[in-house]
């Protein structure tokens, strides 16, 4: 989803990016090292651990490659020497940071070091970990930085609240707003009703969990309605959608019990991580004095 060669090879855009996504993840940078001519360049890197009595700092050593282009994987030729080059900058522990994936030779070898207690741990951030961080919660100011183009196809997901709301599963209880960037027709928005009146207003997995879930509402004497939730996250149709049912609130035509207004609040709040765009600091400070307004 995310194309990594948006970031040239032949620049230091990479280690820019691995410097500012650690940062965001809480690490603080030391410095960075460079590795001689062509070779890119090395972070150092320290996070702060909480043990029972005191906290310490982890220095960790950072390698970026950036193999997208060839979208070859880093195996250990490319990383020479880790042991010495740890020692050297007195690092505790190895973090990859790879646009493309290790290879299983150099991560048998990062095991082994860790298993003869050569190093103290190991980290590899590879291009999949690294996507599946971006289009979560918190990580889209950057995506939208380093990854222009992707991000206007993927659209990372953004919060509306202090944290990430999950769009669950009734019946498995699977995450179906990530669920929706890895495969399409994932799920449905369901209303059961009695009457005009809903009872209970739910998202369930196509398939199996539908069924049983609209089993479940028929045993209660209960008549469903649904909506794809591929259709929900298109910003018009989610416009549209909430037009719809105030309109039919407004005529008096649909009733909801306070259980599920309660629940089509949750559901649109977090399909709004989705459809919204990123909010800025800076709207985010303003709508805190906002919300303090009476109105
Ligand atoms: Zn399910």
């Amino acid at each position: 989803m995310i194309d990594y060669t948006e970031i040239a090879y032949d620049t230091d855009g990479w280690e820019q990016f691995a410097r500012d996504f650690l940062v965001t993840r809480g690490f603080f940078v030391e410095s960075t090292v460079d590795r001689g001519p062509d070779q890119g360049k090395d972070l150092l890197v320290t996070e702060n651990l909480k043990g029972t009595l005191s906290s310490y700092q982890f220095r960790w050593l950072v390698s970026c490659k950036h193999f997208a282009t060839s979208g070859k994987a880093v195996s250990e030729d490319h990383e020479p020497n880790i042991l010495e080059r740890l020692k050297h900058f007195r690092a505790d522990g190895f973090i990859g940071f790879y646009s493309t994936l290790a290879s299983s030779g150099l991560n048998t070898r990062l095991k082994a070091l860790r298993d003869n207690k050569d190093i103290k741990d190991y980290s590899v951030f590879d291009g999949r970990l690294i996507e599946n961080l971006l289009i979560t919660t918190g990580y889209s100011p950057l995506m939208l930085r380093y990854f222009p183009n992707s991000y206007k196809i993927v659209r990372p997901l953004h919060l509306v609240l202090d944290e990430y709301q999950p769009l669950e599963c009734k019946v498995c209880g699977k995450d179906l707003l990530m669920e929706l960037y890895a495969n399409q027709h994932v799920g449905n928005l369901v209303h059961a009703m009695v009457g005009a009146t809903f009872h209970s207003v739910y998202v369930v997995c196509k398939g199996q969990c539908d069924r049983k879930a609209e089993q479940a509402q028929l045993a209660l004497k209960r008549q469903t309605g649904w909506a794809d939730l591929d259709d929900l996250i298109m910003p018009v149709e989610f416009l549209r959608y909430m037009f719809a049912t105030m309109n039919r609130i407004r005529s008096g035509q649909d009733h909801y019990t306070d259980e599920a207004f309660a629940q089509e609040k949750h559901i649109l709040i977090s399909l709004a991580q989705r459809v919204l765009r990123h909010t800025t600091d800076e709207e985010r400070q303003r709508f805190l004095e906002l919300a303090k307004l009476p109105f």
